[in-house]
């Protein structure tokens, strides 16, 4: 208002300003002093008024208040660049307007009146990202960067999702879940942070018990057999029913279109892994596709998704000798529900629009996330 474009707006708002600070007695600063709009501010960054509550409440105090709190500077300057030496006659001056400046970490910044609501908005999301970053533990699955937030959080919107579900992943995702690690971390003096199910002495981590703790490898290959399934699923209805393989070791008869170079083929599948999750394939085109779906701790999604490509190249690289042409989709997911950014993708490559894409992701991604509530259930049976 006191940079309105209209100036009758901006004489009626100078002139409140005037007059309100006046009827409290607020005094111009001085040079260096802590200042309001060029009037002065006590220490504790309150108005410096001299007569206590005039009986008229007004928004002005209430300004400075949410621009201290916020680390706002809001000062006077001139158009031409001339100094200001605040008095009536400068705050009436057309010539003269407020100019607004952000302080932060020592730095001080000039908003533009046109994108300040932005720019401050910025300035406290990055300030909040700052804070969870730099936690200890609970920053590290904050924000993800190796994951499709557009699907990875389904389980926090979609109403269809029961309380128990959502408190499990909400206090899993900030690392508050009662693991004796982190007990050990709340009561040093009553908790040890190793897995009881060992000998030898493992941290018992939110990631030790959802991935690493060889005592629930059943638990681990049903989690990750549901969402092999409901990708099989899918695969089907746009492929066919006969042209899909799920988790069967490949078979040479499988194909029906093999050139003669069959016996690297057959070496292969001796000596490397030969058994992808999904295999699709297609007679007419002789097109191979490779589907191999993982579900991992979600800190490592990116590091799964090399492994797992590196895992069926041999094969990929031997059907191709034989006359095919082959794909190799890899679908990473975090068992907390992040999904890996290039899962959506690939899921469009292996046929599948990218509405259905989509939904597939998400779901697989509350699927996995219920396999992991599983795991925890069992683990937190284990105590008594
Ligand atoms: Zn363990």
């Amino acid at each position: 208002m006191l940079n309105n474009d209209d100036p009758t707006v901006c004489k009626v708002a100078r002139r409140s300003l005037l007059l309100d600070l006046s009827k409290r007695k607020v005094p111009y600063a001085a040079d260096g002093e802590p200042s309001f709009l060029g009037f002065r501010k006590k220490p504790s960054g309150k108005l410096d008024t001299r007569a206590m509550g005039f009986g008229v409440r007004s928004d002005w105090p209430d300004l400075n208040d949410l621009c201290s709190k916020n680390n706002i500077q809001l000062n006077w300057a001139h158009t031409g660049g001339e100094q200001v030496n605040i008095s009536q006659g400068q705050i009436m001056d057309p010539n003269v307007y407020v100019e607004a400046s952000i302080h932060h970490n020592g730095t001080s910044e000039r908003l533009n009146s046109r994108t300040c609501r932005y720019e401050i908005l910025q300035y406290f999301q990055a300030q909040q990202r700052d804070y969870w970053v730099n936690l200890r533990l609970q920053g590290k699955l904050a924000c993800l960067q190796s994951a499709d937030h557009t699907v990875s959080h389904s389980a926090l919107q979609n109403s269809a999702v029961n309380e128990d579900i959502l408190k499990f992943v909400i206090k899993a995702r900030l690392q508050t879940l009662p693991t004796k690690y982190n007990l050990s971390l709340w009561f040093p003096k009553h908790h040890e942070p190793f897995c009881l199910l060992h000998s030898d002495k493992i941290m018992e981590s939110t990631a030790h018990i959802l991935n690493g703790c060889p005592a629930f490898k059943g638990l681990y290959i049903a989690r990750h057999d549901r969402i092999v399934n409901i990708t099989a699923q899918e695969l089907r209805k746009v492929s066919g029913q006969g042209a899909i393989h799920t988790n069967k070791t490949v078979k040479t008869s499988w194909f029906l279109n093999l050139n003669d170079n069959t016996n690297s083929l057959r070496s292969v599948l001796r000596e490397y892994p030969n058994t992808p999750d999904i295999e699709v394939i297609d007679e007419l085109s002789k097109n191979i596709l490779i589907l191999e779906v993982g579900c991992c701790f979600d800190l490592y999604v990116d590091l799964c998704f090399s492994e797992k490509m590196l895992k069926y190249q041999a094969l990929s690289n031997a059907l191709a000798v034989c006359g095919y042409r082959t794909k190799l989709i890899i679908l990473i997911f975090g068992s907390l529900g992040y999904v890996h950014r290039l899962c959506v993708r690939g899921l469009r490559i292996a046929g599948l629009s990218k509405k259905i894409s989509k939904q597939t992701a998400r779901y697989c991604s509350v699927s996995a996330i219920i396999g992991s509530l599983h795991v925890w259930r069992r683990q937190c049976h284990l105590y008594p």
